[in-house]
Formats: C-alpha cells, structure tokens, sequence
C-alpha cells in the first residue's frame, strides 16, 4: 500500500483544486518558510479524522476553510481526497484502489467518502486499524512528536506499539464486547428488582 495522491481544494492555504501525485521512492516537498508545506501534512491528518484542532494548528474547525486574501475571498468549504493503491490488499476492502474524502462548510456541515460513498467517521477509522495510517498512526510524524513519544506517559507510548503490533482493533472489539456485557448486566440487576418487587 502507498499514497498515490492528495487531492486538496479551499483547505487552509490552498484556495485551488491541487492534485499532488506521489509515485514510488523518495518525495519531498521543498518551498519557502510559510508556503504550505505542513498543510500537505495537515490536510493527510485533517482527512484521516482529525478532531484536535491544535493538531492542525487552528482554533477552531473551520480555521481549516480558506480564509482568504487580499486578492482572493474567502471559500465556503473545505475538501480533501487521499488516494491509497491497496493491491496488496492491506486495506480490508475489495478495491485495489482506496480515496478516502472529507468536506467541511462554514456553516459545520461536513461529510467523510470512501471511494465516492458517503460513511461514517467510525468507517474510515476502522479502515485503518492497525496499518500505521489513521489519525493516531505513526505514518505522520509531525514537529516535536519524537520529543513527544519519548517523554511521555508509557500508555500513550504503548499505543504506538499496539498500532504496530496490529492488535488496536482487538482492543478496541473488547472494549465495544465489555461495555455491552456491563449494559446487560445492568438490565439483568433492574430485571431482579421488577421480580423482587413483584414477588
Ligand atoms: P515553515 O517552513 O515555516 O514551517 P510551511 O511551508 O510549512 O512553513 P505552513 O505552515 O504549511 O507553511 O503554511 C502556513 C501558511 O498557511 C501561512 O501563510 C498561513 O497564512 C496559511 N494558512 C493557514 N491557514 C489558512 C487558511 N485557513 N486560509 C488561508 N491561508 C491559511
């Protein structure tokens, strides 16, 4: 699996349709201080679910919509499209080709598309457990995050691990399997209650 391209239109700085195409080995993207370039990285971020705002270096969500300049009006939206080749298969999905989408609008409204159908947050975050690239992965290393890892709390370290190791979604499916146990266990008390009352 790769990242064949990133389409971005009226995110942050860049109020034209660009489409970055990324082919095998090495790119970089090189340009002057305050050009765009973290934006590349935030929009990936933005795409992959991101709901922190500091993460994206805003105050608010919609800090992410082109704000315009003094030549240009602002935009109403924000769009981003990532493109994966899955033709190894590594993503759980039938497509050798994968693009995850989100749009945003000032007035909140916003939606997630994978391969062109509108979903869930829930779905895109499940298409990438365990691969590295969602939204907690370790495929983007953001500035300062190494210094982050390295002193910060083992559970969060340990959680890098996991994603490695491939087993977040086993955890996760455990914890949704516990919290329905402890429900049921909680209507089976109330039940007890009715019969006691009853009796
Ligand atoms: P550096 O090399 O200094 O780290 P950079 O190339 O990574 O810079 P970015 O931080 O990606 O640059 O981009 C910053 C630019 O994006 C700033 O000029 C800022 O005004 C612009 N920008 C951020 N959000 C928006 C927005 N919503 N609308 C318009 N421009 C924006």
């Amino acid at each position: 699996m790769y990242l064949k391209s990133i389409e971005v239109h009226g995110f942050k700085s860049f109020a034209n349709k660009i489409l970055f195409e990324f082919h095998n080995g090495i790119t970089g993207i090189v340009g002057p201080n305050g050009s765009g370039k973290s934006n590349v990285a935030d929009a990936v971020r933005w795409v992959l679910g991101e709901q922190r705002v500091k993460q994206l270096r805003g105050a608010s969500m919609q800090d992410v919509i082109f704000s315009g300049t003094e030549n240009r009006r602002p935009l109403s939206y924000a769009y981003v499209a990532i493109t994966l080749d899955n033709g190894d298969g590594q993503l759980n999905v039938d497509y050798k080709e994968v693009t995850v989408a989100r749009r945003v609008y000032r007035s909140g409204e916003s939606e997630y598309l994978i391969n062109g159908t509108t979903c869930r947050l829930k779905d895109v975050n499940e298409l990438f457990y365990d691969t590295g690239i969602g939204k907690e992965g370790y495929s983007i290393i953001g500035q300062g995050q190494i210094e982050r890892i390295l002193s910060g709390k083992p559970e969060e370290r340990r959680e890098l691990f996991d994603e490695a190791a491939g087993i977040v979604k086993f955890k996760r499916r455990k914890a949704t399997a516990q919290k329905k146990l402890e429900d049921e266990r909680q209507n089976l008390l109330r039940v007890n209650d009715i019969l006691s009352e009853l009796e």
